[in-house]
């Protein structure tokens, strides 16, 4: 079969790869539906993270099982399944605890934008949807395995509440699904900050009330012009920049929350500062697989339609324009088709 791999920055190619195989019995194989192009993807496809063996690339799945080893027992081939960017057990104290993506014998799963995929631990990193989706409800469905399962986490983690007044930081897929997992959760006032026509549009149609387009003194300045001069009481961080993050503690209002996952690229903190800022801050990679039972059942409901952020669809075999497209901000997010 065919894969995606990371040569060089901005250099991916679509070329031939061994099939995946079963090598130990809680392993499965699935084949893929859709897969997609994700926002830290593009941190090894700029260089910001020097390539030193040429990796496979992809980490968002899902698709129907072919294959499980013979220790598997929750699920079995011919079901429709999605699972986190890490493998986990479910079982360990941590994923108990309600974070998978810490479990002690998590794995990282990156070779997804190819048209099979082993998955470890199956039992405790898939959840198989109630029945095989109809084909316009894939792209929602492969959300959850990691950009909205992120942008629900980041609500979850800033303890978005109903009626709270919310700012979110970062108007890329995660911050868009940011915005509308605040929206789901009842958020009463919910501020995306966000210079793009097309994304801003999104925004609103997720849930946003307000935009702010201005950042660093002036955004500050606007978002507490929004909130009486406190600041938000939910700021959720989808960037992972000292910008951004700095941005985000400054528009919290004293005794509110952070909800942080972009992934960290040089961000540092000022521990005086934050120590008067007065805010709590949770984040890191996002516990996807405890959110999956119930945002299946929010898009198998038709209650949430995540799949929106997916603006451009292309054969897989056309994976390196997918990235040339997000690199080039022509696209929010790349889909893509086996
Ligand atoms: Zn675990």
């Amino acid at each position: 079969m065919r894969g995606a791999v990371l040569y060089a920055p901005r250099d991916v190619r679509f070329e031939e790869r061994g099939l995946p195989k079963i090598t130990k019995p809680t392993d499965a194989i699935i084949r893929i539906s859709a897969t997609c192009v994700c926002g830290s993807d593009l941190w090894p496809y700029r260089g910001i993270n020097p390539v030193t063996q040429p990796p496979p690339m992809g980490h968002e799945y899902c698709g129907i099982v072919e294959e499980v080893g013979t220790a598997v027992t929750t699920v079995k081939p011919g079901q429709f399944v999605i699972g986190s960017f890490f493998a986990s057990d479910n079982t360990c104290p941590n994923c108990q605890a309600g974070y998978p993506s810490s479990c002690r014998h998590r794995e990282l799963v990156g070779d997804a934008q190819a048209p099979l995929l082993r998955v470890p631990l199956a039992d405790g990193t898939l959840v198989a949807t109630p029945d095989l989706p109809s084909n316009d409800m894939i792209p929602s469905l492969l959300t959850l395995s990691d950009v909205m399962g992120t942008g629900w986490f980041a609500a979850d983690a800033a303890d978005v509440k109903p009626g709270k007044t919310v700012a979110v930081v970062g108007d890329g897929a995660v911050g868009l699904l940011g915005v509308l997992s605040a929206r789901q959760m009842g958020a009463g006032r919910i501020i995306a900050m966000s210079r793009h026509e097309s994304r801003q549009k999104l925004a609103r149609e997720f849930g946003a009330t307000d935009i702010v387009t201005e950042r660093g003194d002036d955004g500050v300045a606007r978002i507490k012009g929004l909130t009486n001069g406190i600041g938000a009481d939910a700021v959720l961080e989808c960037v992972g920049t000292q910008e951004s993050m700095t941005q985000a503690i400054r528009s919290t209002r004293p005794g509110g929350s952070i909800g942080y996952v972009g992934v960290p690229h040089g961000v540092e903190f000022n521990g005086e500062k934050l120590f008067y800022a007065h805010v709590h801050l949770h984040g890191g990679p996002a516990p996807v697989r405890r959110f999956l039972p119930q945002l299946i059942d929010l898009v198998w409901k038709g209650k949430i339609n995540p799949g929106k952020v997916f603006d451009l669809t292309l054969p897989l075999d056309q994976v390196a324009e997918g990235y040339r497209a997000m690199d080039e901000r022509r696209a929010i997010k790349t889909l893509l088709r086996p």
